[in-house]
């Protein structure tokens, strides 16, 4: 028998399931169907011009691109709930996604290394979402973390000429003291591949460690910039 007392418990939250259910609908719900098959083997974008890719042109940092799918509609609005709200049941499961997909596709002797964020982001968006997603990554592929990456504060870069914004850029990233990647092949976990700066000063970071060799892993990839123009 259930007491009055327990009815009105019951509808309470009943009433705030559906809430939830209707404020933060489940990832499977949302993503339900989608499915994208592999990019370009190297940049990742499903954008080909003929037969040739349109990054063909540029040269990248590293050898595979590893995505779930282009961001667009329904991918890119599930990437910027997980980040911006701080939704830690997407990006779980955008993260095993990620990793069943990348699962059976690398050399043995390989590990995950997150892309740090800088930490007055990780402030504002209350979680390094990079870190909930790599972990994801690395149980649903049994690959191990090694977090061999850490972000430098910069000065603010108003006032600054481009070199030198270009200079800070690059130094942005620090390889850890000890990493322990030497050897190794490197997969670099990160959000979005967007222009690929970051990624790319992280695979150079890497290469400075002495991994035999950097692949990249991300949620979803944007249009790649115009032939010619420079990373
Ligand atoms: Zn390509």
């Amino acid at each position: 028998m259930v007491s009055a007392d327990n009815k009105w418990l019951l509808l309470a939250e009943r009433v705030v399931d559906e809430w939830a259910e209707i404020t933060f609908p489940r990832p499977v719900v949302t993503l339900e169907g989608f499915e994208q098959s592999d990019g370009c083997y190297w940049c990742g974008t499903g954008e080909k011009i003929g037969l040739q890719c349109q990054c063909d042109s540029r040269r990248l940092a590293w050898l595979r691109t590893f995505r779930l799918g282009e961001y667009e509609a329904p991918l890119a609005e599930c990437i910027c709930r997980g980040k911006y709200f701080a939704w830690l049941l997407m990006l779980e499961y955008l993260g095993t996604k990620l990793g069943e997909r990348i699962r059976d596709c690398i050399p043995p002797n390989s590990v995950l290394v997150p892309v740090p964020m800088p930490l007055i982001r990780r402030y504002y968006r209350r979680l390094n979402h990079t870190g909930v997603l790599v972990k994801y990554v690395s149980r649903a592929s049994g690959i191990p973390i090694k977090r061999a990456l850490c972000r430098k504060e910069s000065m603010p870069q108003a006032g600054m000429t481009a070199a030198q914004r270009k200079n800070i850029r690059r130094n942005c990233m620090l390889l850890r003291p000890f990493p322990r990647i030497k050897g190794k092949n490197a997969i670099l976990i990160d959000n979005v591949l967007t222009t690929g700066t970051t990624l790319e000063i992280a695979a150079n970071k890497q290469k400075e460690g002495g991994v035999s060799s950097v692949r990249v892993g991300v949620l979803a990839v944007t249009k790649m910039p115009k032939k010619g123009k420079k990373l």
